[in-house]
């Protein structure tokens, strides 16, 4: 399936080497991307949208005869679609890099070109990733240096249904994980952590997405969940609540972590005004450059880290379990959500985030 999706792409260099150029003369990166939209297993009941789809878009980077694979997914609300990433990524010339490590320039020459286009510079910064780490032979977890034992539980995020029926199958297709991500901020908070205690006792973490609108309810709301075996709440307020949001740490009997307040490695310190640890996400910090660093920063800062994802293809969600190992939870659930995956990579084992030998990103196309 991935050869037809690519099937359009302008011929490789690699594929003119023998011909066209002479020995020894360094290779070039060459970028080609598809639009791929992601098909949810469930519609995505969330405090501010219903949706059944995600856009996507799948890139490859060629060098030298070997691909990095790359992914940029696109939820609606962090402004970003296939007409936007395609288009930023049209104006990338990286046919000027003869060298796939150098991973920093090619950020600041991303950087350059525009600003903002995070999901569409994290494709890139993911096919890098994966083709440098192919270079060398080595998956990225060992490249930085850590442990893949140490890899958290994952969790799996359901949201409310007002079928019971429904409801049901969602929560026993959550039997096979250790950690359960309620999504909130809707009218039926309750109901659902009711419904769920009723089949089963895992830890569950809850994500209001923005959806609880005074300070007052959050806290009760952190209360009643910490009796329930709750254990921290995700962006309970609007991202621009900060002073609700600090007031609401310094009472919280339940972690505060910040998800939509934070977009990259300078949001690190602001976030530590109010909250206790962060969510990274590739499609928010443009990759797995900043992620890692995202992810130091804020345990130098004494902070909580969360590792997330969009809802994406085992391309996007492999390269963020790369981090898994010096993360204190994940929420990397995001390709066991979609009908029409096109990778095999991280896997999800005993409901613990599992890491692969595999170089770069640790996947293969599929399908
Ligand atoms: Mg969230």
């Amino acid at each position: 399936m991935l050869g037809a999706l690519f099937a359009a792409s302008p011929i490789s260099l690699s594929a003119l080497d023998s011909a066209t150029r002479p020995a020894n003369r360094p290779g070039r990166l060459n970028l080609s991307f598809r639009p791929y939209e992601l098909q949810l297993r469930h519609a995505f009941n969330l405090a501010r949208n219903q949706r059944t789809t995600t856009p996507g878009v799948q890139v490859q980077i060629e060098y030298d005869g070997l691909i990095g694979y790359g992914e940029a997914s696109m939820p609606p609300y962090l402004g970003e679609s296939v007409a936007s990433v395609t288009e930023y990524l049209s104006k990338l010339d990286l046919s000027q890099f003869s060298d796939p490590f150098r991973i920093e320039d090619i950020h600041e020459y991303m950087e350059s070109v525009a600003p903002n286009n995070r999901a569409a510079k994290a494709s890139v910064d993911i096919a890098l990733h994966d083709l440098t780490g192919k270079i060398m032979g080595q998956p990225w977890y060992r490249i930085w240096g850590l442990n893949p034992d140490k890899c958290p539980n994952t969790s799996f995020t359901i949201s409310y249904d007002s079928n019971p029926e429904e409801m049901r199958k969602k929560i026993e297709e959550t039997s096979p994980y250790k950690v359960v991500k309620v999504k909130m901020g809707l009218d039926h908070d309750k109901e659902i952590v009711e419904a769920l205690r009723r089949h089963t006792d895992v830890p569950i973490c809850v994500d209001a997405n923005q959806g609880w609108n005074n300070k007052e309810k959050a806290l009760e709301m952190c209360h009643w969940l910490a009796e329930r075996g709750c254990l921290f709440v995700e962006q309970p307020m609007d991202k621009a609540a900060i002073d609700d949001t600090a007031w609401l740490r310094e009472r919280s009997p339940l972690p505060i972590i910040a998800d939509e307040f934070l977009q990259r490695l300078p949001d690190v310190r602001r976030a530590a005004q109010a909250y206790d640890g962060i969510n990274i996400k590739l499609m928010k910090s443009t990759g797995m450059h900043e992620a890692y660093k995202m992810a130091v920063l804020a345990r130098a800062l004494g902070m909580k880290v969360m590792l997330g994802c969009m809802t994406e293809t085992s391309c996007a969600v492999s390269a963020a379990a790369q981090l898994a190992p010096i993360v204190d939870w994940a929420d990397l659930d995001g390709n066991l959500l979609i009908a029409n995956d096109i990778f095999d990579g991280m896997k999800i084992v005993d409901g613990k985030v599992t890491l692969n030998n595999r170089p770069g990103i640790g996947v293969v196309p599929v399908g």
